[in-house]
């Protein structure tokens, strides 16, 4: 059987080259896209080097014109998709509300959201040339309104901000509306909550390790064909580890993109 082809946005570093080395030692052909060349192809020799079929792409989720020329080179050298990982993202110190930079909103939404919808949308063509394709947009619980919204949960203790929480609140309804749309097709897609890992994006102060993080978008990423579509799913802050559920748990659905009854508005 052919390896199925995965490509990871942000894969040079941190969680997305944590799911780029899992996928790819599950048996997939893993594309690594990375905006920066030099960078891409260290994550790339570094995969090759513990056997991992790892091709790099550039690709800057910003540019219609940079998705547009991966989806070529994805087309012409292996003509479809099988799992899209929208990973890249980035947090910005945009203050409290009261002050908040508009400039460092658009800089976070043009990455999380509008950089997501972008790449999605060039690569579609190949993912419904997929026999049973899987889209992960990496997203936080930081953009659930509700988890963010109770005075006794652990996101309280943080300081109220914009910029990055509402850009994941808009990534979960991205997510959704894509699930709704495609909810008649095979492919599948939702929104995976890493957890909070020590990576670059927060200067190392997570407290669960990026490989973790990745094992939520690589769980997303092989859903079986009866898996859930438009769910904001993965490790909750302060829920209690489970090692039965690999800490992997059901976060909040975000669409009613199958058969059952949707979720109350409050979720997600
Ligand atoms: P890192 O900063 O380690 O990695 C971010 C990756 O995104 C880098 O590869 C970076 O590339 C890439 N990137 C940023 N902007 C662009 C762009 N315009 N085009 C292409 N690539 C880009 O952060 P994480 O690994 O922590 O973050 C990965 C995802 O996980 C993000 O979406 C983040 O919001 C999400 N997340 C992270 C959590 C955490 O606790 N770490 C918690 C919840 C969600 P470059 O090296 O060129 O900058």
């Amino acid at each position: 059987m052919t390896a199925l082809i995965a490509l990871i946005t942000g894969a040079n570093k941190g969680i997305g080259l944590e799911t780029a080395r899992q996928l790819g030692g599950r048996g997939m052909t893993v594309l690594i896209g990375s905006r920066d060349a030099r960078r891409g192809r260290a994550a790339e020799a570094a995969l090759r080097a513990e056997d991992i079929d790892a091709h790099f792409v550039e690709l800057d989720v910003t540019g219609e014109a940079s998705a547009r020329k991966a989806a070529d080179w994805v087309d012409a050298r292996f003509g479809r998709l099988d799992v899209l990982v929208n990973n890249a993202g980035i947090a910005v110190r945009g203050g409290p509300p009261s002050a908040t930079s508009l400039d460092a909103m658009r800089e976070v939404f043009e990455t999380n959201v509008y950089g997501v919808i972008t790449v999605t949308n060039a690569m579609l063509p190949l993912l419904r040339r997929a026999p049973s394709a899987r889209i992960v947009n990496v997203s936080s619980e930081l953009g659930s309104v509700t988890f963010m919204s109770d005075r006794s949960g652990p996101a309280w203790q943080m300081p109220a901000s914009i910029s990055y929480p509402a850009s994941k609140a808009a990534l979960n309804m991205v997510t959704a509306m894509y699930a709704k749309e495609l909810a008649g097709t095979p492919i599948k897609v939702n929104a995976a909550n890493p957890g909070y890992c020590a990576t670059d994006l927060n200067g190392h102060s997570g407290f669960r390790a990026a490989a973790e993080g990745a094992s939520v978008s690589v769980h997303l990423a092989t859903l079986p064909d009866d898996g859930p579509t438009g769910t904001l799913w993965g490790h909750i802050w302060g829920a209690p580890d489970s090692p039965a559920s690999g800490e992997l748990r059901f976060l909040s659905r975000t669409a009613a993109a199958d058969s059952r009854p949707p979720p109350p508005l409050s979720a997600g």
